[in-house]
């Protein structure tokens, strides 16, 4: 019991740090941009992702952060890509929104990979990461990790419902809606 409130402690403190490591992020395209010069913007960044298929990963071919996350420049303001791309499919963005990859791709600029939420929602996600670090040795485990990032591209890609996942994954639906709402590891 001891052990395991100061692992949970542990995980804690590294998901604080890790979250606190971001860079301060506020963004509007308005704020942005002019709108005369949005289009061009809107292209130039396209021009640097390798899209690929709906479900694919499309990552960012041109420079990176020491974390791995595209590096977009307007001027000398550099933009994470991915934090960029999913301000383009919302069309803003507020300070309190932490952006998150859904396939764990840091690179990744698939708008259907990536998710707006709460820092409260991304602590609550990195502790479960930490906490369940290694789904496939967890005892009531019946999916791997990859099968649970699969089932999270394939539901947020928009095509398939949980009923037909826990079909096809033979699991509960409750488990699938469990794992898309980030919840639950697997
Ligand atoms: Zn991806």
């Amino acid at each position: 019991m001891l052990s395991e409130n100061t692992s949970q402690d542990s995980a804690k403190k590294a998901v604080l740090s890790e979250v606190s490591a971001k860079p301060p992020q506020v963004e509007r395209m308005e704020d942005l941009v002019g709108a005369q010069e949005r289009d061009e913007l809107i292209v130039r960044f396209w021009s640097f992702v390798k899209r690929g298929k709906p479900n694919e990963c499309w990552p960012w071919t041109a420079g990176k952060t020491g974390q791995g996350y595209g590096a977009f420049y307007l001027g000398n303001r550099q933009v994470l890509a991915h934090r960029f791309s999913h301000l383009l499919s919302c069309g803003s963005l507020d300070s309190s929104v932490v952006v998150r990859h859904i396939c764990d791709n840091p690179p990744c600029c698939n708008p259907a990979h990536i998710l707006g939420g709460t820092q409260k929602d991304n602590i609550q996600d990195c502790v479960r990461r930490h906490r369940f670090p290694k789904g496939i040795k967890h005892p009531s485990a019946k999916l791997t990790p990859d099968q649970v990032k699969e089932i999270r591209v394939q539901y947020f890609a928009g095509k398939v419902s949980q009923k037909s996942l826990s079909v096809t994954y033979g699991v509960t639906q409750s488990l699938i809606s469990g794992i898309v709402r980030f919840t639950r590891w697997t």
